[in-house]
C-alpha cells in the first residue's frame, strides 16, 4: 500500500528533523535547521566516490598464501618508482572498519611476480580508523595487462574481497579486459602518493 511506503532518504530526513531541537542551541533558526537537515538527507555516503561496494576481480594465477606481515614491501634490490598507497576500508554504511586484512601482491618493475619467495607481497591490518598504508613501488607491466596491484581484503569474520587497483593515465587501461574505472587509484603525478578507499559489501 502506498501509505506504508517509506523512502529511506525521507525516513532519514524525518529523523534529522526530530533531532533538530537538540541542536537549536547552535543558534540556527528553524528554517535553517530544515535546510541543513534536507542537505544532509540528500547525500549518499560520503566515504567513497560511489555508494556501490568495491567490485571484485580475479586473483589471477600468482596469489600465494602466508605472505609476511608488513606495510612496506621495500627491501634491498627492489627496483622501480617508490609510491605510498593509502586509504581506508568502510562498510556500506560508511563505518570505518578496524582490523581488516589487506594482502597485497604485484609484479615488480621488471613485470615479474616472485613465485619462489615473497618479494612484493605482504599483508597488514587496518587501524581503528579503518586506515591502511602500503609502501611499495609502481607495479610493472607484463604482456596483456595494464599496470595493477592485486589485493585481498577481508574484515574480521567477513567474506574475502579479491580485487585489483589501477593507475590513472595508463595507455593500456583502455585495452585491458579487466580494467574498471571504479578501481582506479587517485595518484597525483610526481607526488609518489596514491590513495584508494574500499567499501565492503558484507561485514
Ligand atoms: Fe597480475
Amino acid at each position: 500500500m502506498r501509505d506504508n511506503f517509506v523512502d529511506p532518504s525521507r525516513r532519514r530526513f524525518v529523523q534529522l528533523l526530530l533531532a533538530a531541537p537538540l541542536v537549536v542551541s547552535g543558534g540556527m533558526q528553524p528554517a535553517q535547521l530544515i535546510a541543513a537537515a534536507a542537505a544532509k538527507a540528500a547525500v549518499t555516503p560520503e566515504c567513497v566516490d560511489s555508494d556501490e561496494p568495491t567490485p571484485s576481480e580475479t586473483a589471477g594465477p600468482f596469489f600465494k598464501p602466508s605472505s609476511p606481515k608488513r606495510s612496506s614491501l621495500l627491501e634491498p634490490g627492489i627496483e622501480g618508482t617508490q609510491i605510498v598507497v593509502s586509504g581506508r576500508v568502510f562498510s556500506r554504511e560508511c563505518r570505518p572498519l578496524a582490523g581488516v586484512l589487506l594482502d597485497f601482491w604485484h609484479a615488480g618493475d621488471d613485470g615479474e611476480y616472485d613465485n619462489d619467495g615473497f618479494r612484493l607481497r605482504g599483508h597488514q591490518f587496518t587501524d581503528q580508523q579503518g586506515r591502511y598504508r602500503l609502501e611499495t613501488v609502481v607495479a610493472g607491466l607484463y604482456p596483456g595487462r595494464t599496470r595493477h596491484y592485486h589485493v585481498r581484503v577481508q574484515a574480521p569474520r567477513g567474506k574475502v574481497l579479491t580485487t585489483q587497483l589501477y593507475f590513472p593515465g595508463e595507455a593500456r587501461n583502455r585495452r585491458d579486459f579487466l580494467f574498471r574505472p571504479e578501481l582506479l587509484m587517485a595518484v597525483k603525478s610526481g607526488s609518489g602518493q596514491g590513495s584508494f578507499h574500499f567499501m565492503l559489501d558484507q561485514v
